[in-house]
């Protein structure tokens, strides 16, 4: 063989051999439940998201994607870290701060010779590291008119903090390296409280009277204190700006405007009909529907375009996009807004993968997954070896339809913020497809509970002191300690982790 034929021979193999590297789009919201993404199909058909549909129709649906521990910051610090938050540092909001010098996705992505940048809402104390370029909202952000980190800049920017999130991501791809494939963070604010819509979708669903969860009026009997006791329903805890009778103090004065038109009616019409008790609790769940739903349809619109740039910059191919949220939400079950609980609701959280070539359209997962899985699964989609301490499983072969035999059939789940900013107690427990045991510790009502979801789905009672159940738990405790054994969850828990111990002073931040 002639010299150049063996160079050509060699490029063509090598080409063949080093296929480009998939460039990655994890788009994540925050607190959005999977009940107001029709992809889901839930029971009172809240909303259509014909977008974020799409990456289910064109690829897979995880129905039972759960979190490690329900609040924003600890499932953002699980994401880059791929560990659990008594590992990583970050178990709470409250006085919680990440660690930046730890070994992250993004940086072992850069090392690999990947683009990285995150745009949005970040929520974790510190400045970003491991990002070639970041514009991050700083602490819990705002909807309108958002002061915003750009590299270490701060600025503000005007316009609705979803479509300016969304602005900037499309505005990075434009003018990103092309040689190198690239990983973009695109993370919204929305749907957080305050629920703050944009003004084109004020009214967007022509006074729409929403179905009412079958547990908005849960009297909390058939469970302990925790549930009872807590700080998050629609009837005590919503305040005047979660119910829009004070307007969001950054909007401009013509937008104020747009949104006092829509506003100023109905409140009037509330006020003349000062609806009490049930009532009252019944009229709020509407409005809070009514809010809700409307920044989800910008979150919506937001996903729409992302994906056409990609078709129409025929990058839609070799590109992975994946939908998910923080953590869920309660949307009026058990009375609720928040989460926090290892209850279904804030337990799961949306997971939506489009792979082009991997992914087959329309397929559902139903096997237990979970963000702490997301770090592996990004570093195996750009080829590179996960570090063994990372918690998690990579989800690529899932994505390929090709199940593990061994693959997870239990959860281990930890909760520890306590008392602000919702009185949720802390808790932790064991998760299968059918049971729950639930221990709440850290405060003087020290107890267990479990659940069985083939009997009562809606987890509105405690079995753990019911003779039937007494194989079940034995099983489930030996299960729950060989899962905190392998993520090796301290037995004691430091007092910082739980947060702000009542009578210390500490500003009750929201999150
Ligand atoms: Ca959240």
């Amino acid at each position: 063989m002639k010299f150049p034929a063996l160079l050509f021979l060699l490029a063509a193999t090598m080409q063949a051999a080093a296929p480009r590297a998939p460039n990655i789009i994890f788009i994540f919201s925050d607190d959005h439940a999977y009940q107001a993404i029709s992809a889901y199909g839930d029971a009172r058909k809240l909303l259509q998201t014909p977008n974020i549909d799409r990456i289910a129709q064109r690829g897979m649906r995880f129905d039972r994607c759960v979190v490690p521990n329900s609040i924003c910051g600890p499932a953002r610090a699980t994401i880059l870290t791929g560990k659990y938050s008594h590992l990583n540092g970050f178990p709470n909001n409250t006085n919680s701060t990440f660690d930046g010098t730890q070994v992250t996705f993004p940086k072992l992505l850069q090392k690999a010779g990947y683009q990285t940048a995150i745009v949005g809402k970040w929520h974790l104390g510190s400045d970003p590291t491991g990002f070639d370029f970041w514009q991050i909202l700083p602490g819990q952000g705002v909807y309108y008119n958002p002061p915003m980190i750009r590299n270490g800049e701060h600025i503000t920017v005007p316009g609705y903090t979803t479509d300016i999130i969304t602005d900037v991501t499309l505005d990075w791809l434009k003018r990103r390296d092309k040689t190198k494939p690239f990983m973009l963070m695109s993370q919204h604010k929305a749907p957080h409280r305050e629920w703050a819509p944009a003004l084109r979708h004020l009214g967007f669903d022509n006074d729409r009277v929403y179905p009412e969860p079958p547990t908005l009026f849960d009297d909390y009997s058939g469970r302990g204190i925790a549930t009872r006791d807590q700080d998050m329903t629609i009837e005590k805890t919503m305040n005047d700006r979660d119910v829009k009778f004070v307007a969001p103090p950054t909007m401009t004065p013509e937008q104020r405007k747009v949104w006092d038109a829509y506003y100023d009616p109905r409140n009037a019409k509330f006020r003349a009909a000062n609806p009490q008790g049930k009532d009252l609790v019944r009229w709020r769940y509407q409005r809070y529907m009514h809010d809700y739903l409307a920044t989800v349809k910008a979150v919506d619109e937001s996903v729409g375009r992302v994906l056409e740039y990609l078709e129409q910059e025929g990058l839609a191919e070799n590109t992975v996009v994946i939908y998910s949220s923080d953590q869920g939400f309660y949307l009026g079950e058990h009375g609720w807004f928040d989460k926090r609980w290892i209850f279904e609701e804030s337990l799961r959280t949306p997971l939506l993968v489009r792979w082009p070539g991997v992914t087959k359209p329309g397929s559902v997962s139903r096997d237990i997954v979970s963000n702490v899985d997301f770090a592996e699964t990004f570093l195996e989609i750009a080829g590179v070896k996960a570090p063994a301490e990372m918690q998690g499983h990579s989800l690529v072969p899932l994505f390929r339809g090709q199940r593990p035999a061994d693959w997870r059939t239990s959860f281990y789940y930890q909760y520890f913020e306590w008392p602000t900013p919702h009185r949720v107690r802390p808790h932790y427990g064991v998760v299968t497809d059918r049971y729950k045991l639930v221990r709440y510790y850290g405060t003087a009502d020290d107890y267990w509970e479990l659940f069985d979801r083939e009997k009562d789905p809606l987890e509105l009672k405690s079995y753990y002191n019911d003779p039937a159940y007494a194989a079940t738990k034995t099983q489930l405790e030996q299960e729950l300690n060989r899962l905190r054994k392998e993520l090796q969850v301290p037995e004691q828990i430091p007092a910082r982790w739980i947060g702000n111990p009542p009578g210390t002073g500490k500003k009750k931040k929201a999150n």
